[in-house]
């Protein structure tokens, strides 16, 4: 009796201090701490509650891929922050860590880290869609043509950059945009949208790609508008010569343009495989740039959520977002419940540490844990019920 009335103070005393904890931080206390100087969103968005996914099936019809280049586990919360709390990050269940160390090299870059989720390899850093041998190796997004799915590419880097490159490309360097852009008239991709018309239509070796892609069938739109209003099936959206603005400048792109991609490929009665990099998050932390980083991710959160949306809807796509490395060695060092975030960096590249992956849908629990980066091609490759 008398142990029984010790356990049950014990019981009291935690559960009162856990509720006062919780009263606190409801209050505001945090908030009433002086405001932090840090940077903030000029907006902060709407975030719709998304449904768990409950279905049954283990396999997937639709893939929705979203890298932010660069993205590590504080670059999210830099973005939760941000947006008082609240993010599309944070409404996965399903939730693993990437390393994303390549075969030469243990800290990455973005060929390596996007040729080992493209196609299951670890090869040397500025490798495109090749081993460590040099030799090409069959992408997801090959596969999935191969199996009758229709497929897409989006960044808001050139198209022809490393981590879209990765998915289309087989290339010795990353280096030889002109090359990746001849690459993608070797596929049967239903729509990319990005930058890099130059390697398309300004090249060094004086061929025209723009008349090759059209007389593949393909709408080539030169700015986001004819983009966006584009009704066909297959659309060539070289916005931009070279990359995309930062955020500030460029504003909405990576929504739109996820949207758009996902109407024309969701006509694909066989299922579709779609990649959209946030490809500049990792400029920001390459720059050392808390702003445009909060900036970046609050853009690419809304990305997710516009795949979450199609996918609690169509209920057979399976969503996941990871990163290909992380960049800056950031570190969230403090905020405030107003979305004020101070962050500090610890270097200018990329560093070695494993990355987050979350994922939602049919086939979403097999990404939690932690392994190795080519694990998410298996898992991809796997989810669509392929032959590996
Ligand atoms: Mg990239
Ligand atoms: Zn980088």
């Amino acid at each position: 009796m008398k142990i029984f009335r010790i356990q049950l103070m014990i019981a009291v005393l935690f559960l009162g201090a856990f509720s006062i904890q919780a009263q606190d931080f409801k209050d505001g206390k945090y908030a009433k701490e002086k405001a932090v100087e840090g940077y903030s969103l000029d907006h902060s968005y709407d975030v719709k509650k998304i449904s768990e996914y409950k279905g049954k099936q283990t396999h997937a019809k639709n893939i929705i891929l979203l890298i932010g280049d660069g993205m590590g586990s504080s670059h999210v919360f830099a973005g939760i922050t941000a947006n008082k709390g609240n993010t599309y990050f944070q409404q996965f269940l399903n939730i693993g860590y990437s390393k994303t160390q390549s075969a030469n090299k243990y800290t990455t870059d973005s060929a390596a880290g996007g040729t080992a989720i493209s196609a299951g390899v670890k090869t040397n850093n500025g490798s495109i869609g090749v081993d460590a041998e040099g030799k090409a190796v069959k992408t997801i997004l090959e596969i999935a043509e191969e199996n009758g799915k229709s497929t897409g590419l989006v960044a808001t880097s050139s198209i022809t950059h490393a981590t879209p490159a990765s998915f289309i490309a087989h290339q010795a360097s990353r280096k030889m945009y002109d090359e990746i852009a001849e690459d993608f008239l070797k596929t049967d991709i239903e729509v990319f949208i990005g930058g890099g018309m130059m390697n398309f239509s300004k090249r060094k070796d004086g061929k025209d790609l723009i008349s090759e892609l059209e007389k593949k069938g393909y709408k080539i739109a030169d700015n986001l508008k004819d983009a966006m209003d584009f009704k066909g099936d297959k659309l060539a959206a070289l916005i931009y010569d070279k990359h995309p603005e930062g955020i500030d400048k460029r504003g909405e792109m990576l929504v739109p343009a996820t949207d758009k991609s996902i109407e024309i490929l969701n006509k694909n009665k066989k299922g579709f495989f779609l990649m959209v990099e946030g490809s500049q998050i990792d400029w920001a932390a390459h720059g050392n740039n808390t702003e445009q980083l909060i900036g970046e991710l609050a853009d690419f959160d809304r990305a997710i959520g516009e795949a979450l949306k199609f996918a609690e809807k169509d209920g057979n796509t399976l969503v996941i977002v990871t990163a290909d490395h992380e960049t800056g060695g950031f570190a969230v060092k403090n905020g405030d419940n107003n979305g004020s975030v101070k962050g500090e960096f610890t270097s200018k590249g990329h560093t070695a540490t494993m990355v987050p992956v979350f994922a939602y849908g049919p086939g979403a629990e097999d990404f939690r844990g932690i392994y190795e980066n080519t694990e998410l091609f298996y898992k991809m490759v796997e989810a669509f019920g392929f032959k590996k």
